[in-house]
């Protein structure tokens, strides 16, 4: 695991927008955040498990998060336009972006993929990604220092037989982060990937639904290395796709 330990008031001050806040990786991201010390922007596809992380981060007296319901298979421009109008108005800028959201479809060879579900994966993870960062880009810019970060996944590197369109969505992931990174060099923006590894969550028991769960790291053992990129030890650090969990 990574070993950096954040300050306790490591993300004070800071806003942090998450994508998939509701479940999984991105619910204890978000949590962990509020933790620290940041102003948290849930963002998810089902409304219930947002407002689930709100109740558990507002009963833990970190401070009060906002929720944003959004399904980003048929998000549109308008609405990530919209989002930043009402980021701006009520914090005027961005500290932090986990771009986080993602699903997996079906695993299988590519050589019957459904090209429906191909599109949806691509839409939710690819552009749907490009489309938020692009639509945050002038809120980050307003922040002092701002971290953006995609989140990769072994099959993202390697390509693995049967992963399919999860996988060569996760190569695109690390593409948009590389071709972003170089354009935003030494601004006060920061771009990188976060690879959790093999992790218990419901994406990770759809994939294997055979392993013993309990050998699996849970969200918690990823968030020094997620505290590390969106906390202020990272500044200058761009470009970079990060094991979560170090061998
Ligand atoms: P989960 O399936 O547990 O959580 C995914 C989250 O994304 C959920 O909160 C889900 O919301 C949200 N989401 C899915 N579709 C949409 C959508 N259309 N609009 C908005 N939100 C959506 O996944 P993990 O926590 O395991 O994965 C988190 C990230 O880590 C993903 O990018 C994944 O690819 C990556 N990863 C995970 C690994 C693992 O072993 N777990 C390994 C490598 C990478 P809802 O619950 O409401 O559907």
């Amino acid at each position: 695991m990574h070993t950096f330990q954040a300050a306790e008031n490591a993300l004070q001050n800071k806003t942090i927008l998450i994508t998939g806040a509701g479940d999984g990786i991105g619910r204890i991201a978000a949590k962990t955040f509020a933790q620290y010390g940041a102003t948290v922007i849930l963002l998810g596809k089902t409304t219930k498990k947002l407002e689930c992380v709100y109740d558990e981060i507002v009963a833990a007296g970190y401070p009060e998060p906002a929720i944003v319901p959004l399904d980003m298979k048929g998000a549109t421009k308008q609405h990530y336009r919209d989002l930043a109008a009402t980021i701006e108005m009520q914090f005027g800028h961005l500290d932090g972006l986990l771009n986080n959201a993602s699903i997996l479809g079906t695993l299988g060879p590519l050589e019957h993929f459904c090209v429906s579900t191909f599109e949806n994966i691509m839409k939710v993870n690819v552009t749907a990604q490009a489309m938020i960062t692009k639509y945050m880009f002038p809120l980050l810019r307003k922040a002092p220092n701002a971290s953006v970060v995609f989140t990769s996944s072994g099959v993202g590197r390697v390509g693995r037989e049967f992963w399919g369109p999860y996988a060569i969505s996760k190569f695109a992931t690390e593409g948009m982060m590389q071709t972003w990174s170089q354009e935003v060099g030494k601004t006060n923006i920061r771009i990188n990937c976060i690879n959790p590894g093999a992790t218990n969550t419901a994406m990770r028991n759809a994939a294997f639904p055979g392993e013993d769960k309990d050998k699996l790291a849970k969200p918690e053992d990823l968030m020094s290395t997620y505290l590390y990129l969106m906390s202020d030890e990272s500044i200058g650090v761009n470009g970079q796709s990060i094991d979560a969990q170090q061998k």
